[in-house]
Parts: structure tokens; sequence; C-alpha cells
């Protein structure tokens, strides 16, 4: 489509864009403010950030001192000099009131531009007016992020009441005319999202299922009415799903024959238009048209953070211009699949409006089949001449509450004061195509010296998904293995079996591993003392290739590991996967750092003198792994002690020894001698205890509990008969961690990253959060929050990929998370218990407890489970007081908008690893080098540029080059 078309195309344009050159983007009282702030923010991204920020964070201060304070910490200094005034007048209490009120209101302006009203009943007025223009509406319910089953029903429960409300006045919001003759005249967007709380993609029936069933009352009830219901479109990663729940709902019989449903696809995906030709081929084999709404797509910025963040390929053309040609080429396709499809355009782009009509009249398609969408308190001159042309027009509204709203309210901002968007530049000028990329800041080292950090799984493609179902299954044909010993050359089997069990279906056997003896430990340090000298004098960049070419082998296996790791130790979907990037992310990393540990540094530089610093491996390293992090810890341990050039041999804990097993394989395929990785799996207080005090090991890698790692640091001082080395002991222990949320904090995320950071794989992770604290006046709401929160959480088995919560370890360390949990019943108050499945695996309720006693177990244990104890704090001092208030110092967490207080954490709440605005658990290789301080650990920080340091010993050698009073320069 589109050959002869430019003359129309170009003179529909002129049209519409000269209607928006009189149109004021933000005629409002006080205008000229928000004009110059937003005019302002397009210029100085520093303050653009400031302003947005300031407006996300605005609606949840409660007082007039909280808003004054707020507005100065973030524009004192940095701002336009009338915002910096009005700042410095806050410092004063007796204008806080009236600057607080003044700001509240602009921008509460600013919100109703953009926000039809609070509830449907306070929006009537807005859509009879557009409908007594002639304009349609589709509602969009504004909230906050779904995150329990009774916030998915009250969403349920407010799109029930939106159609009652808008039915009860149909005469009024229904726009007239011939061209709405047979079009619902009520039209509701909805968000799929907003109606399940664990909303996850690799679990789309089981999500589909949950959706539908809150979605059937809300389509029987349009029906009745009269109104439309459309999908709306969000994040990229929910796409598919938000695809399959559609295509499941329209297929079953009950609304087969509905034709007023729609769809959104977004033109600046790069797969738009393949997303285009599965809905026709859907709309086809169905035989009932429905409408496709094509927008450009409103999550630009978040898609392209998501997708740096997880090193995942950028799902959005990253310029303007390829979005907008994307727009063409979808706009050829939805046309050519009328009527199958019902063309719905949402765009206020003068060329993209102009071009569709060109194409839909050159088409032959009627204009009554065709609607132009806009959004609300935008481009309204556009939308005129759109209608003056012929076409329906409808505007997207949103309604609700303004603390949830400002989320929307900051995208809409972020359009109106981006510097790309097509109104600053005028008719015919393209957006100046560096400006994304100034926003990129410079790249971090790391980054720059080559390693990249190995990317998450995508199990929301269909393909990695089944990749992941064919793992699992596999594994559990491979059941009941058995797992020799691996010392030097011999693989020995003839020794007592110990039977690994699945903690999900304890009569299940993994596998049959063999245990060591003492005299296995014997073979195994003789072996690596034979196998370590050569080894140690490679050069480090032979051993970094061969530990590079182990991680592309992880990587070729990396479903096959995960689903190890399902079954054995009972790591859901996402976790086992990330267990096996951080794994490879470790050998990449550590392999880099020792090429460059492994150049020798010339000191000093004075004539005559040649001073050469180097490091060398020291020995024989043994390293004693948890099993929490079954692959990634024991291999993140082991390839530190090889890329530095020692021997290691590796003792497993007890749950995780096949993982284990596997690994010291495919070292051993990449090209790791025999001698140098060897695999002893058995008991930590024999096994673990002989290998610590063998006078033959030079360095204990360990990560445990604090207990077993001060008995290793103690037993490992004593120096025995043969020893010829004083031994290094690296230990990384446990923790009992914070996270303080903030009377300011954004608590759909603070909720949301609490919930996470404590429950993910039922706590039991070392950086898991087992102590809440919360700041004053956000108490109640958060527990309210948290509460429902907690008992959604889907606990249930790790190879279900809906799960959350799996079963822990084994019954050992259920009993004990249970006897806290009891104790805690009679010492504190039970805030709320979930759910677990019936049938025999080691579930453990996730469980919270409020008005905890601050010395009792449950405040200063680390249980390992899935228990959360919270505490109220008067402030945020008292708050970080509170956290502090620990013999461990791992991980910590702040929710706050205040500058302030984030400073105040970043220096007082000293912890191995804190996290601002994130949730607690999860640090990546190269980018949050882990590890904790006090009886956390010894400060070694995993994953970072000091690591390698503890696993090598430098030497000098000086040589004196002057001979008879001449050297060389
Ligand atoms: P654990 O201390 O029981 O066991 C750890 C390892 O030590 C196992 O391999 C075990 O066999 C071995 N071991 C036990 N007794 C021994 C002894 N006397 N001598 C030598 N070795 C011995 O810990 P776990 O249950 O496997 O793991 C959970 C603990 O690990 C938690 O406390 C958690 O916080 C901690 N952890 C810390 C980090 C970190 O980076 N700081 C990471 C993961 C886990």
């Amino acid at each position: 489509m589109g050959a002869g078309l430019d003359a129309p195309i170009a003179e529909l344009e002129r049209k519409l864009a000269g209607s928006a050159n009189g149109f004021q983007r933000l005629a409002l009282t006080p205008s000229r403010w928000q004009q110059y702030l937003l005019a302002r923010a397009s210029q100085d991204p520093e303050f653009r950030v400031r302003l947005l920020r300031f407006v996300d964070v605005l609606p949840t201060l409660r007082t007039a001192s909280a808003v004054a304070d707020h507005f100065r910490q973030y524009f004192r200094g940095a701002a336009p000099e009338p915002v910096r005034t009005a700042s410095a007048l806050a410092s004063r209490p007796v204008f806080r009131p009236i600057l607080s009120q003044a700001v509240r209101r602009g921008v509460l302006a600013m919100a109703h531009r953009f926000i039809a009203g609070a509830t449907p009943a306070e929006a009537l007025p807005a859509l009879r007016h557009l409908a007594k223009q002639g304009v349609g509406h589709t509602v969009d319910l504004l909230g906050e992020a779904t995150l329990s089953d009774a916030e998915a029903d009250a969403y349920q429960a407010r799109y029930l009441a939106l159609l009652q409300t808008f039915a009860a006045d149909l005469e009024e919001v229904a726009p007239r005319g011939e061209r709405w003759r047979g079009v619902s005249p009520i039209n509701i967007s909805v968000k799929c999202s907003a109606l399940c709380p664990h909303f996850e993609p690799a679990a789309r029936e089981h999500v589909s299922a949950v959706v539908r069933e809150r979605l059937r009352p809300v389509l029987r009830l349009a029906r009745q009415v009269g109104a439309f219901i459309n999908f709306d479109m969000e994040q990229h990663r929910y796409k598919d799903l938000v695809h399959r729940i559609f295509a499941d709902l329209i297929l079953e019989p009950e609304f087969a024959d509905v034709a007023d449903v729609g769809i959104v696809v977004q033109a600046y995906l790069k797969d738009g238009l393949s997303d285009l030709g599965r809905l026709e081929t859907l709309a086809k084999r169905r035989g009932v048209p429905f409408t496709v709404r094509l927008v450009k797509g409103a999550y630009w910025d978040e898609e392209r953070i998501v997708a740096s963040q997880n090193s995942w390929p950028v799902p959005v053309f990253e310029e303007k211009a390829e979005t907008d040609r994307s727009f063409e080429r979808c706009t050829d396709a939805l046309l050519g699949a009328w009527p199958h499809l019902r063309p719905a355009f949402g765009t206020h782009n003068p060329h993209s409006i102009a071009q569709a009509v060109a194409k839909a009249r050159s088409g032959g398609i009627p204009d009554p089949d065709i609607e132009f969408q806009m959004l609300y308190g935008m481009a309204e001159g556009v939308r005129a001449v759109v209608a003056t042309e012929g076409y329906r027009t409808r505007v997207y509204v949103p309604v609700g509450e303004i603390i949830p709203g400002m989320a929307y309210l900051v995208r809409r901002l972020l359009e109106n004061s981006s510097n790309q968007a097509w109104f600053q530049f005028g008719l015919g000028h393209a957006a100046p195509a560096s400006a994304p990329e100034a926003r990129v800041k410079e790249r971090p080292a790391y980054v720059e010296s080559g390693f990249r950090n190995a990317s998450p799984a995508r199990f929301f493609d269909s393909e990695v998904r089944e990749h992941m179902l064919s793992a699992l299954a596999k594994m559990r044909g491979a059941f009941g293995g058995s797992y020799p010993l691996l010392i030097g050359e011999r693989r020995l089997s003839d020794r007592p079996q110990l039977e690994v069990h699945c903690p999900a279906e304890p009569a299940t056997v993994v596998g049959r591993v063999a245990q060591a003896s003492l005299a296995d430990v014997d073979a195994a340090v003789a072996a690596a003392r034979e196998g370590f000298p050569a080894w140690r004098d490679r050069p480090a960049a032979e051993r970094a290739s061969i530990l590079r070419r182990a991680a592309d082998m992880l990587e070729e296996r990396r479903y096959e590991l995960a689903a190890v790791m399902v079954y054995e130790s009972a790591k859901p979907w996402r976790e086992a996967d990330s267990d096996v990037a951080e794994a490879i992310d470790y050998l990449r990393y550590y392999a880099q750092e020792a090429e460059r540990y492994g150049q020798p540094q010339a000191m000093g530089g004075v004539l005559g003198e040649h001073n050469e610093y180097t490091y060398q491996g020291r020995g024989v390293a043994v390293i004693i792994a948890p099993w929490n992090f079954p692959l990634a810890i024991i291999t993140g341990m082991s390839t530190a002690a090889l890329a530095a050039g020692n021997a290691a041999i590796l003792k497993p804990a007890e749950p995780s020894r096949i993982i284990a097993y596997r690994l010291v394989e495919i070292l051993r395929a990449a090209g790791v001698p025999p001698k140098v990785v060897q695999y002893l799996p058995g008991r930590g207080d024999q096994v673990g205890r002989a290998l610590v005090e063998h006078p033959g090991i030079d360095i204990i890698a360990f990560t445990g509990s604090t207990g077993v790692g001060q008995s290793i640091i103690t037993a490992a001082s004593h120096v025995r008969p043969g020893q010829r080395n004083v031994k290094r002991v690296i230990a990384e222990m446990g923790g009992k961690n914070a996270i303080i949320i903030d009377d300011d904090a954004d608590l759909d995320e603070a909720i949301a990253g609490t919930v996470a950071s404590a429950f993910g794989y039922a706590g039991q992770k070392c950086s898991a959060c087992s102590r809440l604290v919360v700041v004053g006046s956000a108490y109640a709401e958060v527990l309210e929050r948290l509460r429902h929160a907690v008992a959604s959480l889907i606990v249930g088995p790790p190879d279900d990929p809906a799960t959350v919560v799996p079963p822990v370890i084994n019954g050992a360390a259920r009993d004990k998370i249970m006897r806290y949990v009891e104790g805690g019943k009679s010492t504190s108050r039970l805030l709320v218990e979930g759910t677990i499945p019936p049938g025999p695996g080691y579930y453990v309720r996730p469980t919270v407890f409020t008005d905890v006693a601050p010395d009792s177990p449950i405040a200063c244990d680390e249980i390992f489970g899935p228990v959360l104890a919270v505490f109220r704090s008067r402030d945020f001092d008292q708050a970080i007081q509170i956290a502090m208030n620990s013999a461990f110092a791992l991980t910590g967490g702040v929710f706050s908008r205040s500058p302030r207080h984030i400073d105040l954490a970043r220096a007082k709440f000293r912890v191995g690893n804190l996290y601002i605005n994130r949730k607690i658990t999860g640090a990546i290789v190269g980018r949050q080098p882990f590890g904790g301080l006090a009886m956390s650990g010894t400060g070694d920080k995993a994953g970072g540029p000091d690591y390698l340091l503890q696993f090598m010993e430098p030497r000098v050698t000086t040589e004196n080059t002057a001979r008879r009073g001449f050297a060389p320069d």
C-alpha cells in the first residue's frame, strides 16, 4: 500500500499539524508556570529528572512540612532560579503551609489535565462533555500494582462498578451521530496484570486461568450493557501472556461470538508486525472480527532499562524515526487484515494519522470501519481535524486516585517534556538521533573490559519455556542415577551411597552419591599437591581460556543444570536459572581477573634496578559450599581458586551434591586437569572437618552458617605436623537482614520488593530479608498490603512455574523453622500465615510477625526460612538504629524517596551490600560484588575486583641491572 499517496498524505498532514500549532499543550491555570517548568525540563535533563521524581512522590507526602521538606531536598541547588527561590523559602517554617498548598495545587492541576476523575462518577462530566462534541471514550482505571488476590478482586469490582455507573448514564456518555451507529456506547480498557497478583509469563496457563476467571463477569456485564472491552498492552515481557489470555478468552464458547473486544499492538516493538499477523490468524480462526488498536507504545524508557539490566536484546526500536516507519508498516498490515481485524489508530502524530487515512481510503475501507484514538488532555486540535475528515475519534480517559495515577502522569509528563516529541520540533523536522543515547551513562569499567553478564532466561518466550519443560522431563527420566567420587583420574563408586531426595516429593530419590572416607581425603589432597605446581605455572591466559570454555559449556547446558537444581534443591524456575547465570558469570569474571593479575607490575622506576611484582597461586584450596545457591556459590569459590592458580577440592553441602558433580565434570571436560579439580562429597563434620585440618591444605574457601564458619576459622589456626603454610580462610556466613520502608516510599515497589526478598526461595538465602522496619505513618498501610500479599503467595512444587515459595530443603530445616514460628506465636503478634499445598513436601507457611521484641529469637537469629519480623520506628534515624541492631551485617535495603534519607542510609546503614529502592536479593557478579561484614563474613566480596587476591600470594623480584656503572633505560 502507499504508492501515489504522497500528495494526499502531505496535504492532510499539513492540516493536522496546522491545527496542532494553535493547540496549547498545557493550557491550564496557572498554565504559565507549568509551561515554563516543562519547557525548562525539556532543556535540562537533570531538572527533568528532579521534577518528575518530585511529582511522583508528592501525593504520598502526608503533611505540609513533608511537602516543603521534599521540595527543598529535590530543588535546592540544581533548579531554575524561581524554583530555587521557592525551595529556599521552604526552609522557613512560616512559609511551609502556603508553599505546600501552592505546590499541591499545581501538581493536581497538571494531573487533572490528564486524569478525568478519581472515580467513575467523577469522570462522568468529562465523558458527557466529550460525547457532546461527538467524541467517544475508552476508560482506563488507574490503580496500584496488584500484589494480592484481595487487590485483584478489588480491581475486578472496580471494572464492574465502572460498567454499571456508565450504563446508568448511557444516554449522556454515548456520542451520537451517524458515525456512531452500531458502535458500543461504552468502552473500557482493561489491564490483565491488575487481575492476577502473580503475573508470571512462565506460568501462562495459571495466569490465563486466574485472569479469565476475573474477566468473565466483566465480559458478561459488558455484553448486557453494550460495552466494548479492550485489552491494554503493557511491558514487552508480558505481551505474549496478554495475547494468550485474550485468545483463550475470546475462543471460549460463551464469548466466541463477541465482536466488541479488542487488543493493542505496539509499533515500537520490533515484533509488532508479527503480532499483527498472529492476531489476523486468530480472527480468521474465530470467524468473528475484533478490533486492534495500533499504538506506538508507552514504555519505551522502561523497555530499554530492563533490556540493559538483563543483557537482553532491546525489544523496541531505539530511534523515533524507526518506530514511525514501523507504525506505517503495521498500518499496511492492519488495513490489509480488514475486515477480520477492525483498525483503530492510537496516535497524535500528524504524519502517522495522515498516512493511515490516505491508505484506508485508497484501500476502499469504509470510514465507519476505522477509528482514531488519542489521549485525554492531549492533541485536541489534531482530534478535531480527524473528526472533520469524517472519522470517529475516541479518547483514552484515565480514571483513578491521584497516588496510583502518578505513574500515568509521569509517563505523560515524560512525553510532554521530551525533546523527542514531534511537537517540540514541528513538522518535517526529525528528532535528533542522538537524544536517547545522551541519557545513557558512561559504560562502567567492567563492561569496557569485555566482561558481560549472562542473561537470565527469557521465560516469556515460548521456545525458552519449552527448553525448560523438556529439561525437567529429561531430569525426571534420569532420577535414581549414581554419582561417584572424582579423585585424580579415579572415579570411585564403591563407597557408602547417600540418597538425595526431592524436597517436594520426599519419597523420590533424585540420585545416589558416593560418600568420601577419611582415606579419600588424604588421597585427594595428595593428588591435588601433585597437580598444583604445573597448574600454577601455566600462564594466567591459559587458565582463563579453560574457564571461559567451561562457561560456554554451562551456557549450552543451562536448562539441564537448572533442572537438576529444581529437583535436588527445590529451586523454582527463575531461581534455578539465575543460579546458572551467576555461575557462568563467575567463570568469565574470574578468568578476566586472573589475566589482569597475571600481568607483572613494575615497581619504583629508578635507574639500574628492575622490580617486578607478581602473583602466584597459594596451593591447594578446599571449597566448602552451602546448598542454597547450589551451583553459583561452589562455582564462584572453586573457579576463583582455579583462576588464581590453585588446585581445588570441592566439598559440596549434603543436599546439593549432584549439581556439584555436574560442575566438576564440566570443568574437567573444559580442560582443568583431574588432579587440579576433584569432587569429594561427604559429611561436613567429618570430611569437611578433615579437609580443614589437613596439613596439605593452604586455602579454605567456606560459605555457610556463622557457627560452622567460626569453628573452621578456629580449626584452621592450629598448625599441624607436616604443615608448610599458614592457612588462609575466606568465610562468607549468615545474615539477619533488614529492609526499611520510609513513610514516603512507593509502596507498590516497597511491598513487592520486601515480599520477593523475604519469601523468594522460601527465605533460604543469606541475603533474604527477615526483618522489616516501617517508618511512622506508613505502618498501617504497609501491614494491610503485606498481609494480603503474603496470603496470596503461591506455595508449591518448584517444577511448577507458578510457584513462588517452594518447600524448604529438608525435614530438619522445616522442623527448626517451625520451632521458631511456634516460639514467635507466643511472644509476638502473628500478622499472617500463608497457605501450603496438601501432600508430603517440606512446606512451611510464609509467616509474618509484628510487635516483635528486639531481643527475641525471631528478631536476632538467622532462621533461614519464610519468616519475617516487622518493627515500627518513630522516624528514619530510629529505623536505621533498629536495622543495625544485629550481630550480622550482610545485606540491607531502603525504600525511600527522600534524597536526605537515602544519603543517611548510605552513610550509616553499614552492611556489606546496601540496596536502595529495590529488593535485597539477587546480587550480580561484577555489578554488586557480594559479601558481609561483622559476623556475616570476612569482608571479601565475591564477584568483585579484590576477590581473587584472597587466593593468591604476591612475590617481588628485584634485579640490580647496573653493571660497572651502566644500566639499560
Ligand atoms: P552449613 O554451615 O550448615 O554448611 C555449609 C558447608 O559446611 C556444608 O558443605 C557443610 O557440609 C560444611 N560443614 C558443616 N560442618 C562442618 C565442619 N565442622 N567442618 C567443615 N565443614 C563443615 O550451611 P548451609 O546450611 O549449607 O547453608 C546455609 C548457611 O549459609 C546460612 O547460614 C546462610 O546464611 C549461609 N550462606 C551465606 C552466604 C554468603 O555469601 N554470606 C551465601 C549462602 C549461604
